[in-house]
């Protein structure tokens, strides 16, 4: 991991994308290209799959008939995959904090769309009717 850096969203994708499955580079290519609203040109990618093959965080397999190479993550790029998902799980939390609800009744989270009830003179959190008329039987 010490010579990988994940400064672009067309490299972060190249690592999450083949977390879901082994690929060719062409395949990968227009995928990104789909996922960032642009054409992403070849130079983009097939460098950095050079740096992940170097730093064995991807394998290239050979598959189909024309014998074309197909990458997947190795189990340390499957680390690392992981480690951009947490990230993103932390900076979602971080997002959200203070804007979460909980429902007082089944402790689901809410960010949205939740109902308030006043319950013995104190307003509480719902995530829906059916857990606000529950609460109330407890
Ligand atoms: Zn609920």
């Amino acid at each position: 991991m010490a010579g990988v850096k994940l400064n672009s969203l067309v490299k972060v994708y190249s690592v999450l994308l083949l977390r879901k499955r082994p690929m060719h580079g062409y395949e990968l290519l227009k995928l990104i290209s789909a996922i960032v609203g642009r054409r992403v040109s070849a130079g983009n990618v097939y460098p950095f799959l050079n740096v992940l093959r170097r730093n064995r965080l991807i394998a290239l397999s050979s598959s189909g008939k024309r014998d074309r190479k197909e990458y997947r993550l190795t189990a340390s790029g499957l680390k690392v995959a992981r480690g951009i998902e947490n990230g993103f799980a932390e900076l979602v939390d971080v997002s959200f904090s203070g804007k979460v609800r909980v429902c007082a009744h089944c402790s689901c989270k809410l960010v949205s769309g939740w109902c308030k009830k006043l319950v013995n003179g104190e307003e509480l959190i719902f995530c829906c009717r059916r857990c606000a008329l529950a609460y109330r039987r407890d």
